[in-house]
């Protein structure tokens, strides 16, 4: 069989330096092992939203749905719940699913649909030219906060990780190899998968001389350790000086949504009856 040529003719439109790049090469890498180790890329779906990160639809070469913004999730639930055989891959960026698809997130965590969403988490809206996100640190000067932000951003990872996901991870752009395990964890783990990319935005918010010194790999703990994964997670608020811990910082295995039983409908009066035992089972 001949490798896919993974890259489309279309011209890339992403700045120099753009993290985006990172997050494309690292995909590409993965969608070839799997066609090397005989898996057909096929039964892959790439979902992305509207923002810069969107363009990998139009440049990585395999099934993709090109969706609204802050809709990814919804679309890549629908083909799942559709066809549960698919590999379902879901880009999209903070400004699209921390902020207007907010919604779709947690309750994808809640469902543990297995889909593995990937956030390129650049802290800012890049496409429009650099409004502030809700990752955005306090005081960020955009063209819409000329005078600079007065909210402090929110931490996602605390937010899925309170609404039931069962992979959590956090990776950064200028550590490749890191970023391409952590991804191939989230394909491969059964259930809801976050993986949130800290994105360089070469022009809005070229932040590395920020990260660099501050990421580092956590020792190893238990990862289905709620309470510690969750110190671990808020160590660092997206603000200040705190360390920035990397890598699978969150799993644990749970019934996915799709694969969970098929509820069948009850009369009225069995529903009387379900709901008594119900309520006893809460007793
Ligand atoms: Fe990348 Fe930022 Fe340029 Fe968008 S604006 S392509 S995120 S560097």
């Amino acid at each position: 069989m001949t490798p896919r040529n993974l890259i489309t003719p279309a011209q890339n439109t992403w700045c120099p330096g753009c993290g985006n790049f990172t997050i494309q090469h690292t995909l590409k890498t993965i969608l070839a092992t799997r066609e090397k180790e005989g898996h057909s890329l096929d039964d892959v779906v790439l979902v992305s939203g509207i923002g810069c990160h969107a363009k990998i639809a139009d440049y990585l070469n395999i099934n993709s749905f090109y969706s609204l913004h802050g809709r990814t999730i919804p679309v890549a639930t629908g083909l799942k719940l559709a066809n549960p055989n698919l590999t379902v891959i879901c880009c999209c960026g903070d400004g699209d699913c921390y902020a207007e698809g907010l919604d779709h997130l947690l309750f994808a965590a809640k469902r543990n649909i297995d889909i593995t969403v990937i956030v390129h988490d650049n802290r800012v809206y890049g496409l429009t030219t650099g409004q502030y996100t809700p990752t955005s640190p306090e005081g960020f000067h955009g063209k819409s906060t000329p005078a600079g932000t007065v909210e402090a951003p929110f931490n996602p990872l605390e937010l899925v990780l309170a609404s039931g996901a069962t992979y959590i991870a956090r990776g950064y752009t200028k550590k490749m190899q890191q970023l391409e395990a952590l991804i191939k964890g989230g394909i491969a783990h059964r259930g809801f998968s976050c993986i949130d990319v800290l994105q360089i935005c070469a022009t809005f918010f070229p932040a590395a001389d920020y990260y660099t010194p501050r990421v580092y790999d956590p020792e190893p703990y238990d990862r289905s350790d709620f309470v510690r994964a969750c110190a671990t997670i808020r160590e660092w608020d997206y603000s200040g000086d705190g360390k920035i811990a990397l890598g699978v910082l969150y799993e644990r295995s749970a019934p996915s949504f799709e694969k969970r039983k098929v509820m069948v409908p009850v009369t009225p009066v069995e529903r009387e009856h379900r709901l008594e035992e119900l309520l006893a089972t809460l007793r």
